[in-house]
């Protein structure tokens, strides 16, 4: 049965807190959870949770306390206390799984900065986070407070982005950019609005989840002044979309900021087609639309997690058709090695012939598409589109293999590689078929 309305939990432990305190996104920071005790407050660990969180080189654990009443006490299983809460599984060594499983790092100019696709970058500008996700893509740098980003490397992240004019959109993440002092995000946002060619900033933000408290009329006066801006959030599972998080949610969207939502496919919290419908229905309901559905990555310490490919395929199949297109999201498996995002959906055309396509609908429905049999295309020669274009997209590529084990496709006129760390980007064959490959910047304009 669907919800009617969202609801607001507070765990038994804290109901003698003051509101204005567990209001206050500083008293969720300072109160988090991260030892045995503090979690017996609240709940029976088990032994495979005691045990990891007795380890000591663990992955950074920290709860907020209102993250942590989403919590039912009495389900080990529950969908809220896999995300955060470790358990032995996470300290055993698993095979092929990956440091930096995207290869973030050989396709970082300056520190922090991953420019992989032609006309938009990943900025990380904090190693911080609201709350600690188990299965973190980033567990490599998040969470360490040793690794944090100082203002030589902003500077340095700013000067790149002034001197590559094909980037115009810049996506912020970490760590989670809504943890940053707020003055030095606001700095960060104006650095990053003085420059011409940059047309949207994004915001890759778990905390409207872990800590609703934070989106306060302050913080949304603050962003939009920074317009256009866009901001992805990150829930996995219906029972983390709350009262709060559904005020955070109308907040931001009421200062201008169209909300996405991205989650990550995980094994026994989410991997099933009933849980994700009801998700992508809550999201919509509080106007967030499902942007992404993420293959879980090859992440040490979260091989538990993973499901086969195929679980995501099966949930895009009950989703399309089913139910609202703007509750569909795009299942996308990050390519190992650095390919970047690829989708992966189910297929709707049966066979493809000069005359005809033949399709199948999400009942299976079959039908056959007459193609034109004359088609008069667009002439790219009279198109002033055509003539002042940044990047071209689609064009014919070059197919090889990256050592590891992506396949890396480089488009014509893409002949600067963006790696310019380690100059790992070796073909595994000896073909001189098949060219060094990477994603490679446009190349610059003459003008
Ligand atoms: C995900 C990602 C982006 C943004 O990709 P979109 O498909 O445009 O959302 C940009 N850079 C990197 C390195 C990424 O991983």
């Amino acid at each position: 049965m669907a919800k009617t309305t969202f609801i607001s939990k507070r765990a038994p432990y804290y109901q003698d807190i003051p509101d204005e305190k567990w209001d206050n996104w500083r008293w969720q920071l300072s109160h988090r959870l991260n030892s045995v005790e503090d979690f017996n407050n609240i709940l029976k660990l088990t032994d495979s949770e005691i045990k990891a969180l007795s380890a000591t080189d663990l992955f950074r654990v920290d709860i907020t306390p209102y993250f942590a009443s989403l919590i039912d006490p009495n389900d080990p299983d529950d969908p809220i206390r896999k995300q955060v809460i470790p358990t032995a599984s996470e300290i055993q060594p698993f095979t092929g799984m990956m440091e930096d499983s995207l290869a973030e790092d050989r396709h970082s100019p300056v520190p922090g900065l991953v420019h992989r696709y032609p006309d938009r970058v990943l900025m990380l500008v904090t190693t911080q986070c609201a709350s600690y996700c188990r299965y973190c893509t980033r567990s490599r740098i998040v969470g360490d407070p040793t690794e944090q980003f100082s203002r030589s490397d902003f500077e340095a992240q700013l000067e790149y982005l002034r001197k590559t004019p094909q980037v115009r959109d810049v996506l912020l993440s970490g760590g989670d950019p809504l943890t940053l002092a707020p003055k030095l995000l606001e700095q960060l946002l104006r650095s990053l609005r003085e420059i011409p060619h940059i047309e949207i900033i994004r915001i890759g933000s778990r905390v409207p989840v872990f800590m609703p408290q934070r989106v306060t009329d302050e913080l949304c006066d603050m962003l939009q002044q920074f317009h256009p801006l866009w901001l992805n959030i990150h829930v996995n599972h219906p029972n983390e979309i709350s009262k709060e998080l559904e005020i955070a949610c109308d907040k931001l969207t009421r200062a201008g900021i169209p909300l996405g939502n991205q989650s990550v496919l995980l094994a026994g919290v989410n991997d099933c087609v009933n849980i994700q419908r009801q998700l992508v229905h809550d999201l919509v309901r509080i106007r967030v639309r499902p942007y992404y559905l993420y293959q879980c990555d090859l992440v040490e310490g979260a091989g538990h997690f993973r499901t086969p490919v195929a679980k995501g395929i099966e949930i895009m199949e009950g989703l399309r058709g089913h139910t609202s297109g703007y509750a569909v999201p795009t299942f996308v498996v990050d390519a190992p090695g650095g390919g970047g995002k690829i989708p992966v959906m189910p297929n709707y055309m049966l066979s493809a012939s000069d005359h005809k396509v033949v399709l199948r609908n999400y009942e299976a429905y079959v039908t056959a598409y007459e193609e034109p049999t004359s088609y008069e295309p667009h002439d790219p020669s009279t198109c002033e589109f055509c003539s002042n274009k940044r990047f071209e997209a689609g064009q014919s590529g070059v197919l090889g293999l990256l050592e590891g084990e992506s396949m890396f496709i480089k488009p014509e006129g893409f002949d600067e590689l963006h790696n310019r760390g380690g100059g790992k980007h070796r073909l595994r064959a000896d073909s001189n078929k098949w060219k060094p490959l990477g994603i490679g910047s446009p190349k610059k304009e003459e003008e």
